[in-house]
C-alpha cells in the first residue's frame, strides 16, 4: 500500500479503527498517551511512536482519534504534537468529535505551515469501529478526501463529503441533535404507555415500523423496556457532544430548546451518578419527575 499511515489515540474507536488499517494491509505506526493500550496493535504489526511528532515523522498521513477539542490541539501543536514532525504536504484527518469553529482553525493553523488537513467524525459506536462499519462524515477539499479514502474505506462503510473544514464536525452536531430528540420523544412515549396500562412489548411492535421508527426505538426500546442500562455511548460522552451542540448554536445564534432542555434533564442524572449509564437511560430522568417506572406495571 503507498502512504504510510500514523495512527494518534487508540481507546475505544481508535483501538478497533488502527486494527482494520492495520488488517487492510497499510503500513501503520501508532501512539497513544497511555503506552499500555499499543500493545495489542504492536503485537499485530503496528510500529509504535514515542510521541505524536514521531508519528507524523514517520507518517504520509496521519488519522487522530481523541476524546474534546483541547486534546486535538494538544496532539498536533503540543510540545511534542503533529506539527513540530511534519512535512509540507502530510495530510492530518481528526476523527474526533469536537467544536466546529476550533476545527476551522485548526484546519487554517495546519494550511499555514503546508500541511492539509480533514474533519471525518464518525459514527455507529464502538461495535461500528470493531467491525470497519462507520459512518464518516468529512469536512475538507475535495483532493485530500479522495487520498484519505482507502483509509476510510478500511474503517467505514458510508463516506460523505458534507463540505469545508469543519463541515464534517456540524453534521456531527445535527446528527447528535437528532439522536437525543429521538431519544426524548421515545421515552416520554414509554411513559405515555404505561401510564395508559399498555402493553408495552405489544406497542413497540405496533409503531417501530411505521412512522415514528427510528434506529433508537429499534435499537435502545427493546433495552429500556428490559431495563437494561449498560451503554453502547455513555451519557458523560454524550453530555459533551451537547455542549459542543449547545455552544455551536450559541456561536450561530440559533435557538435549541429542546436540546438545552435535553441537555440539563442528562445534568440530572450525572448528578445522581448515572453518566455511565448509556444515552438511552435519559428515560430514568422523566421517571423520576413522573414518579413511576416504565415496565412497572400495565405490561402484563
Ligand atoms: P476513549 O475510549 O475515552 O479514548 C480517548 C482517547 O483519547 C484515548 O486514547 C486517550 O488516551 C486519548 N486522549 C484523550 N485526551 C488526550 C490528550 N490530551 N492527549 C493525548 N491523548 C488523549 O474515547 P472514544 O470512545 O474512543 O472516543 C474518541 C472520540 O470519538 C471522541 O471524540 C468521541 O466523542 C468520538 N466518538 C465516540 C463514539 C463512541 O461510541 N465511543 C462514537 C462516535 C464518536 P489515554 O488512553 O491515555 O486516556
Amino acid at each position: 500500500m503507498g502512504e504510510r499511515i500514523g495512527f494518534i489515540g487508540l481507546g475505544i474507536m481508535g483501538g478497533g479503527m488502527a486494527a482494520n488499517l492495520l488488517g487492510a494491509g497499510f503500513d501503520v505506526t501508532v501512539w497513544n498517551r497511555t503506552p499500555a493500550k499499543s500493545e495489542a496493535l504492536g503485537a499485530k504489526g503496528a510500529k509504535r511512536a514515542a510521541s505524536p511528532r514521531a508519528v507524523a515523522e514517520a507518517s504520509d498521513i496521519v488519522l487522530v482519534c481523541v476524546s474534546d477539542t483541547p486534546d486535538v490541539r494538544e496532539v498536533i501543536f503540543g510540545e511534542e504534537g503533529v506539527a513540530r514532525g511534519a512535512r509540507e504536504g502530510m495530510l492530518v484527518v481528526d476523527h474526533s468529535t469536537i467544536a466546529p469553529g476550533e476545527t476551522k482553525r485548526i484546519a487554517e493553523e495546519l494550511r499555514g505551515r503546508g500541511v492539509r488537513f480533514v474533519d471525518a467524525p464518525v459514527s455507529g459506536g464502538s461495535e461500528g469501529a470493531a467491525k470497519g462499519t462507520l459512518s464518516i462524515m468529512a469536512g475538507g477539499e475535495a483532493e485530500d478526501i479522495e487520498r484519505a479514502m482507502p483509509c476510510f474505506n478500511a474503517m467505514g462503510k458510508a463516506v460523505t463529503h458534507v463540505g469545508p473544514a469543519g463541515a464534517g464536525q456540524l453534521v456531527k452536531a445535527v446528527n447528535q441533535t437528532l439522536v437525543v430528540g429521538t431519544t426524548l420523544a421515545m421515552a416520554e412515549a414509554f411513559l405515555l404507555a404505561e401510564a395508559g396500562g399498555l402493553d408495552l412489548r405489544k406497542t413497540l411492535d405496533a409503531v417501530k415500523d411505521g412512522a415514528a421508527g427510528s434506529w433508537m426505538l429499534s435499537n435502545r426500546g427493546p433495552q429500556i423496556l428490559d431495563r437494561d442500562f449498560r451503554p453502547g455511548f455513555t451519557i458523560d460522552l454524550l453530555q459533551k457532544d451537547l455542549r459542543l451542540v449547545l455552544e455551536t448554536a450559541d456561536e450561530l445564534g440559533v435557538p435549541l430548546p429542546g436540546t438545552a432542555l435535553i441537555f440539563q434533564l442528562y445534568r440530572t442524572l450525572q448528578r445522581a451518578g448515572d453518566g455511565d449509564r448509556g444515552n438511552h437511560g435519559l428515560v430514568l430522568a422523566l421517571e423520576r419527575l413522573a414518579g413511576f417506572e416504565v415496565g412497572a406495571g400495565g405490561n402484563e
